[in-house]
């Protein structure tokens, strides 16, 4: 049997609370009626890696209704807003610790010391956008305390240069940027713009509006430049001219959507004759269980590339990255899927 993979978080919001949740909903699932097909899962096992194959070691934040609580109670606590799902949830016998703040009054070497001490294999950041110093700081005590890392957010750290070539140095697997959402806006935008142009009709104009009630839309509303970036780069890998893009990454922070997100898309085309052809969808979603079903492909993929000693960044966590370490370029989902199963050979055999 495959160990459970011990995992460290930096930020407990919303996704921790659909991490949480959901991998406790499989566990009940899986003693029901077994692992063969689950609902929302892209993929059963990685490396030997089951969904449910998650032990918490450490947790850090710096909200007040959240520190020194047990990670249950405090993935549950407000401001996070996604839904209490109907499973039993135990305590988790992880105190949440102060997080790093940008005065330092916390320092770097007190998060080494305790993610060592919890024999964490994976720190999970999943902090607000926008805090470049914050990615920086934790991928740093990450890789001082050996272990890998995967970032959530758009803040540039396995795009950075110097950090991968550290990680490459330590035989550490840093993994980002950005999450690409289980089925999420970018996701379903590209699908629709790569359909115009296998089609052969010609795109005018496009835009994704975005809005949702939860802390990620409150802060996006304000501070969404490194999103919106991120959201281009996610359609610009199917060759699409972003120049005829627009993309707000939160319209409106709508308190009563709460945990929902809703995305209204629209593609303005040309056709036979250069008659116009029109195009509007709306998705709503629940956006933290959007994001935790690919942060359990992302954690596995860290863990098991560590436990392989394969450092840098793992190509098989491509296809669930906006903006993955060196660009989507030449990608194609035949060389993310081969390296998938490369992964579990080695993994198998190790
Ligand atoms: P959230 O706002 O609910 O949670 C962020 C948590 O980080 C909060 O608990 C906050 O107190 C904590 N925090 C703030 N500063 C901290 C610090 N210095 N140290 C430790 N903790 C700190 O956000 P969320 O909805 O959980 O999303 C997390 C990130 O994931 C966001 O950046 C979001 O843009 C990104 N993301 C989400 C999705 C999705 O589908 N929901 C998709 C892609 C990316």
């Amino acid at each position: 049997m495959t160990k459970p993979l011990k995992l460290a978080v930096a930020g407990v919001g919303n996704n921790i609370s659909a991490l949480l949740q959901g991998i406790y909903f499989y566990r009940q699932l899986i003693q029901e009626q077994g692992e063969s097909s689950l609902p929302g899962i892209r993929r059963l096992r990685i490396g030997g890696l089951g969904v449910a194959d998650v032990e918490y070691v450490a947790a850090y934040d710096v909200h007040p209704n959240k520190l020194g609580e047990d990670l249950r109670d405090g993935a549950l606590a407000s401001p996070n807003n996604y839904p209490r799902l109907a499973v039993e949830l135990p305590p988790q016998g992880v105190r949440i610790e102060q997080g790093l703040t940008e005065d330092g009054a916390v320092s770097r070497s007190a998060i080494v010391k305790s993610m060592v001490d919890s024999g964490a294999e994976v720190l999970l950041y999943s902090l607000p956008t926008s805090l470049q110093w914050a990615a920086s700081e934790y991928a740093n005590a990450a890789l001082e305390a050996g272990v890998a890392f995967v970032n959530c957010t758009p803040e540039r750290v396995a795009r950075s240069g110097q950090l991968m070539q550290a990680f490459e140095d330590a035989g550490l697997p840093l993994v980002g940027d950005d999450l690409a959402s289980h089925l999420g806006t970018s996701v379903v935008h590209r699908a629709l713009l790569a359909l115009l142009q296998e089609r052969g009709l010609t795109l005018e104009s496009s835009y994704q509006l975005n809005f949702g009630g939860n802390e990620d839309f409150r802060n996006l509303r304000d501070r969404g430049e490194s999103k919106r970036e991120s959201k281009l780069n996610a359609l610009a890998q199917a060759g699409i001219p972003v120049g005829a893009v627009e993309v707000i990454p939160s319209a409106g922070y709508i308190p009563h959507l709460r945990d929902n997100k809703v995305a209204i898309l629209n593609v303005e085309g040309r056709g036979w004759a250069d008659t116009p052809v029109s195009l509007d969808l709306k998705l709503k979603v629940q956006d933290s269980s959007n994001a935790a079903g690919v942060i359990i492909d992302l954690i596995r993929i860290a863990a098991i590339c560590r436990r392989l000693g394969q450092p840098g960044f793992p190509l098989a966590a491509a296809a669930v990255l906006k903006s993955p370490a060196h660009g989507h370029g030449q990608l194609t989902a035949w060389m993310i899927e081969e390296a998938e199963q490369e992964l579990d050979r080695l993994a198998s055999k190790a």
